[in-house]
């Protein structure tokens, strides 16, 4: 049987032969029109490409309508195991910036940007945070053939953070459109705001769980940056991508502990394999919480259309597994 690995890297590889030929035959027509050279007309709006929902979220707020924003991963899908697609391609050649996370995140994206010869400027939305190391899990995290880096990706899941993503969309996008400097500063404030007000809701609300309570399980490690900033420890037995199974001692390990401990809940993630923590569930006895939103939004409709009603949906979910009736 093929690992899941084997086929993610086999798809990638497809993946870029079709873009490099679809990069070729766009050349002449779409390609020849953008990059960053190309002035925007007055009044139409900037053309911008967001690696992934969550990241796209957070430019909407700051950009509004200025902005014609694409997101390559859309919500509810995988950003560690993304296969780019050809209109992923076009869609960097006609862009005036791309946001990426970067700390490793997306693993497809650099290739993905020099093969379709894009001119657009790259933003590191992550740039000045200062990371978390990635705690290796044995099988979980390094292994042979992908290099996820040293640092946890997961950088927005601190609102402290995500402050810094939102400066850091600010000054990018006010430097390539300085004519609606104005609005993106005045966007950036009131989000800014939000973002606070959310932070304090987010401390309120784990005033509620004992504190010998605050523990939680989950698939991957996407919650050091929530852990270090609310106070709960997440547990996993797979490392900070997806893009490998767990070990079988790493899963034997979890068990052990939430039996020793009495950790009482297990969480699913919107974007991993959801037998794994069913599984650790009825081996354990431990409840399955709900389900967290990660590394992905939802579609609109469903309970986390955007960055502030996913943190808010996370820590309901959270309080109401480990909060005491
Ligand atoms: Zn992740």
């Amino acid at each position: 049987m093929l690992s899941r690995t084997t086929l993610d890297r086999r798809s990638v590889v497809s993946g870029l032969a079709i873009l490099a030929s679809a990069a070729v035959a766009g050349s002449r027509s779409a390609l020849a029109q953008a990059g960053a050279s190309a002035p925007v007309a007055a009044g139409a709006p900037l053309p911008i490409v967001a690696t992934f929902s969550i990241l796209a979220d957070f430019i909407a707020q700051v950009g509004g309508d200025r902005l014609a924003l694409t997101s390559l991963v859309q919500a509810g899908a995988d950003a560690h195991v993304y296969s780019p697609t050809p209109a992923d391609a076009r869609a960097l050649v006609a862009s005036r910036l791309i946001f990426i996370n970067g700390l490793g995140f997306e693993g497809w994206v650099n290739r993905l940007i020099k093969s379709s010869a894009t001119k657009a400027t790259v933003v590191t939305a992550t740039r000045s945070i200062v990371p978390l190391k990635a705690e290796s899990k044995g099988g979980g995290h390094a292994h042979a053939g992908h290099d996820h880096g040293e640092s946890d990706p997961h950088a927005w899941q601190s609102v402290a953070n995500a402050k810094i993503y939102v400066a850091n969309i600010e000054a990018a996008l006010v430097a390539a459109d300085p004519a609606s400097a104005e609005i993106y500063r005045a966007n950036a404030r009131a989000y800014t705001g939000k973002l606070d007000a959310l932070d304090a809701e987010l401390r309120a609300s784990i005033a509620r769980i004992p504190t010998d309570r605050r523990k939680v399980i989950t698939s991957h490690d996407a919650f050091q940056y929530f852990e270090k900033a609310y106070g709960i420890s997440f547990i996993s037995p797979r490392g900070v991508s997806t893009s490998a199974e767990p070990s079988p001692q790493a899963v034997g390990r979890i068990i052990r502990q939430i039996k020793a401990e009495k950790i009482p809940a297990v969480f699913l993630e919107n974007i991993s394999d959801q037998r794994l923590i069913q599984r650790i569930a009825q081996e354990t006895g431990a409840r399955v919480g709900g389900t967290l939103y990660s590394d992905a939004l939802t579609p609109a409709g469903g309970p986390a259309p955007n960055y502030i009603a996913m943190m808010q949906h996370n820590m309901r979910q959270i309080v109401g597994a480990l909060a005491v009736a």
